[in-house]
């Protein structure tokens, strides 16, 4: 349980971890710099003792590289990790063997985490063998009963000689989390600990965890995509986007509230379990975009609903969402004059305007009813300039001229968020990146052209 008096136990300063940074054969070739993917990327985290601390986030979003980090189970790139007051990243033998043992990690699927070849003793005895634990081979048998009784392997006696193949998939996953248990540790990095089970035994095993944190005096990050379980298991979350963190506070109002337009679409995003509530439109546009090449500035917003139009804007937010997708579609070489014209039913620069303005929703943000795939640019509140030069590019698009429609739109249409990497400020109870908050101020600051 979070305490009143919160003591960090993990203090995470700017850390980064980047794979393949060293130059592959065309990278040589072409004299280019190595192009890492940037798994993490100056991430800063506290997590208190006591805490069961979320980390949510779309799948490949870093959250699995950064518990790993957290464990040490890969060494950051950049910045420190600190443990009880102590760099994980100079640590003496002595302090090495006792990290091990205070931190522990259980993964997503237990099948992988346990030897097919060891009985449930001989897995669950093992960590007090490397770490030198127990008095004898009586005393350690009768530490493993303990604890397979605790997490609910009862009788252990009926459980000792059991193979792994010859369990159920929450039984090995309660083996799973008697061997992180079993060295008696203050910190476990659960990464989803419950996503290979069957939905009807999960939440005996995320009870059983919580029990288990009063029992052993507990501090756990919960690695998860799953929402419900964020919501269900934790204190506090930090949501991750592109190897970032970009919202984190209490659960409850990062849920409830949250102030970081992607936190807001990943919430939204979740089923609602009554059928007859409200679906929430979430109305983020595009895919998460290659680690190995993130957008500039706010990561998010090539898909942002938000995105900050300029000073100078004189037309509406979403008619600058809209603008400032087209700018991307045809300098990413996304919008096909033909399939563009085709789907809209005529050959004229109209026919590009009309398609290139329309937002591409992923499937799980598009109402049934909704068709998003051409807009009237007549309907929108355009600027008058703006919307010549979209023709413009359309025009030359058509032509096939995309050079030129590139030339017409390159540099035009610039928003703070693709041009500034947003610093984490105060939003309330939460910290969240998002030029959307300015430093004291705990309100959505209103942008040129928005409603909000
Ligand atoms: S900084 Fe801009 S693009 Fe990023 S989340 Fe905030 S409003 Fe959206």
């Amino acid at each position: 349980m979070a305490s009143d008096d919160p003591k960090p136990l993990v203090d995470v300063q700017h850390v980064s971890k980047l794979f393949d940074t060293t130059q592959g054969v065309t990278d040589r070739l072409f004299g280019r710099e190595p192009n890492p993917v940037r798994a993490v990327d100056d991430v800063s985290l506290t997590i208190n003792e006591g805490d069961i601390m979320g980390i949510a986030g779309e799948s490949g979003c870093g959250k699995t590289t950064l518990g790993k980090l957290l464990v040490k189970l890969h060494e950051p790139t950049h910045g420190s990790i600190e443990f009880d007051g102590k760099d994980i990243s100079d640590l003496s033998n002595e302090e090495r063997s006792e990290f091990r043992q205070r931190v522990q990690m259980i993964f997503q699927d237990p099948f992988e985490s346990l030897n097919p070849r060891m009985t449930v003793f001989q897995s669950v005895m093992e960590p007090l063998k490397i770490n030198g634990i127990g008095d004898g081979y009586h005393d350690r048998r009768e530490r493993v009963k303990e604890v397979l009784n605790d997490v609910g392997l009862s009788p252990a006696e009926a459980y000792l000689d059991e193979f792994p193949k010859e369990l159920s998939g929450g039984e090995r996953q309660r083996v799973a989390i008697a061997r992180a248990l079993i060295v008696n540790p203050d910190f476990i990095v659960c990464d989803e600990p419950v996503s290979m089970l069957d939905v009807s035994i999960r939440a005996g095993v995320l009870n059983l965890m919580k029990e288990l944190q009063d029992e052993y005096g507990l501090t756990y990050v919960f690695i998860s995509h799953d929402l419900s379980l964020i919501r269900y298991m934790c204190d506090r979350t930090a949501i991750m986007y592109l190897g970032d963190i970009i919202e984190q506070g209490p659960t409850q109002d990062v849920v409830m509230n949250p102030k970081h337009p992607y936190t807001e679409a990943l919430f939204d995003a979740v089923p609602e379990i009554d059928p007859e509530a409200e679906r929430h439109r979430a109305n983020v546009t595009g895919e998460v975009p290659n680690p190995r090449n993130p957008p500039s500035g706010c990561r998010f917003h090539p898909r942002c609903a938000n995105i900050i139009p300029p000073e100078d804007w004189t037309g509406s937010q979403d008619a600058f969402r809209r603008t400032f997708q087209f700018k991307r579609r045809v300098l990413h070489d996304d919008l096909d004059p033909e399939e563009a014209t085709e789907s809209v039913g005529r050959e004229s620069p109209d026919a590009i305007l009309e398609r290139g303005l329309a937002l591409e929703l992923p499937e799980e943000h598009t109402l049934a009813d909704e068709s998003s795939r051409s807009v009237d640019p007549s309907v929108l509140d355009l600027p008058g300039d703006a919307e010549r030069t979209l023709r413009d590019a359309a025009e030359k698009l058509l032509g096939g001229d995309r050079e030129g429609a590139k030339a017409e739109l390159e540099g035009e249409f610039v928003s703070i968020c693709e041009r500034e990497h947003p610093d984490m400020r105060e939003a309330g109870s939460r910290i969240t990146a998002c030029h959307l908050y300015e430093e004291e101020e705990t309100d959505r600051v209103v942008a040129p052209g928005t409603s909000d």
